[in-house]
């Protein structure tokens, strides 16, 4: 894909994007059009009567037109980390990340030791306050306060208990972008842990958990928002012990994170969730390590070696799941085309629930007049034609829908 490629003349900032099924909040318009004004959505209609008068109108040829993905929980991608202290890097993940469809994204800070955290947060802050605003959206620090016996791929040296120093440490090097944590409840000071995370703004999450139904509840209770990647790494689901999946499952409140890549769920277990829980508590996300989008082979997730073989992380020792090579459009493609969940809602999940969870929904997450010009083209097969991210398309294919120079009427 080229950026900027025979884009029509947009120097005023407007152009009418026409033509496409979009998909808004109140359901898909067939032959609809957005107006997009200085970075925004002015305006969303259907049909012929395009409202901009004066501004450029690109024909989308009856593609799709999504809102832009919002991934929550990522740690990089097009072999480089979100985390890394080198903002070169951070910034090379994002626009890869961008170029599939997500304009909106957290970066996801493995467990590491401590310094190490503390030095990827403060380089992530800077530039997610910076250069890198406003897709780099903030941080998810997965750890350190998580479950041993449920650790994943996460760095085992470098957990430890609930520390509420550390913690304290930790979201002041976040300077305020820290969006989300998560944490395992269970530990001991693990619920006063999830009430100091409430209290400085960030969504506690819970994952990487031991988390029985009753801590899990009392976790939510506490002010915990999110379970992270939902059914990995913590207990599963039975009839007489339901563990932290059915409290998750079991409350309102809890928006569940799905890999959606074929590997860490089976397609049925997605199907299952989008129905208990509605797409509007279930956020798609990747766990996107720096292999996704590279050939498979050695990459070091902190200290801790993966081994890619068929586009899937594992550890070295060829069983445990290491996040995933995972894009938002991939995992969006999957759930309408494998998993058999309606258009519409998978949008949702991959969009507006994210957006609400990390608390940029008033920014972005949804095509409606207000929001930010985000948004993703998607052709038949569902796979990204074009990304629109604040206005500007960042990605498009060499081969762009018809322009057309005929002004719109009103
Ligand atoms: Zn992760």
């Amino acid at each position: 894909m080229h950026a900027h490629d025979r884009e029509p003349r947009r120097e005023d900032g407007r152009v009418v994007l026409a033509g496409a099924r979009v998909v808004t909040p109140a359901g898909t318009l067939r032959s609809g059009w957005v107006a997009v004004l200085d970075g925004a959505i002015a305006a969303v209609g259907r049909g012929r009567r395009a409202t901009a008068d004066g501004a450029p109108v690109q024909d989308l040829g009856g593609a799709w037109l999504v809102p832009g993905f919002v991934d929550m929980h990522v740690h990089g991608g097009g072999g480089a980390w979100l985390s890394s202290t080198d903002l070169e890097e951070v910034g090379r993940a994002v626009r890869f990340h961008l170029g599939h469809g997500t304009t909106s994204m957290l970066a996801s800070i493995a467990t590491s030791p401590l310094d190490s955290m503390l030095a990827s947060a403060a380089v992530v802050a800077a530039a997610a306050g910076g250069p890198l605003a406003p897709a780099l959206a903030g941080i998810h620090l997965e750890g350190p306060f998580i479950s041993r016996e449920r650790r994943g791929a996460q760095d085992p040296d470098a957990i430890r208990d609930p520390d509420p120093a550390a913690m304290e440490r930790l979201l002041e090097a976040c300077g305020g972008w820290a969006r989300m944590v998560t944490v395992a409840p269970e530990l001991p000071g693990g619920r006063e842990l999830v009430r100091q995370i409430a209290r400085s703004g960030a969504v506690p999450a819970v994952g990487h958990t031991q988390a029985g139904y009753e801590a899990a509840i009392a976790a939510v209770d506490a002010g915990a928002r999110v379970s992270t990647h939902l059914f990995n790494a913590m207990p599963g689901l039975h009839h007489r012990d339901l563990g932290t999946v059915g409290a998750a499952l079991s409350r309102e409140e809890v928006v569940c994170e799905l890999v959606n890549d074929g590997v860490h769920l089976r397609p049925e277990v997605v199907r299952l969730v989008f129905q208990a829980a509605g797409a509007r508590r279930v956020a798609l996300v990747t766990d996107a390590v720096a292999a996704a989008g590279m050939a498979d082979g050695d990459y070091d997730f902190g200290r801790v070696p993966l081994r890619v073989r068929g586009g899937v992380a594992r550890l070295i020792d060829g069983r445990t799941i290491a996040g995933s090579t995972l894009t938002m459009d991939a995992a969006l493609r999957r759930a309408v085309m494998e998993v058999g969940v309606p258009m519409e809602d998978a949008v949702t999940a991959a969009s507006s629930t994210p957006a609400g969870a990390i608390g940029i929904s008033e920014r972005t997450g949804s095509i409606e007049e207000g929001k930010a010009a985000d948004l993703v083209l998607l052709d038949d097969d569902l796979e990204v034609v074009g990304v629109m991210a604040g206005g500007r398309w960042v990605a498009r294919e060499a081969a762009p829908a018809r322009v057309s120079a005929a002004t719109a009427r009103t």
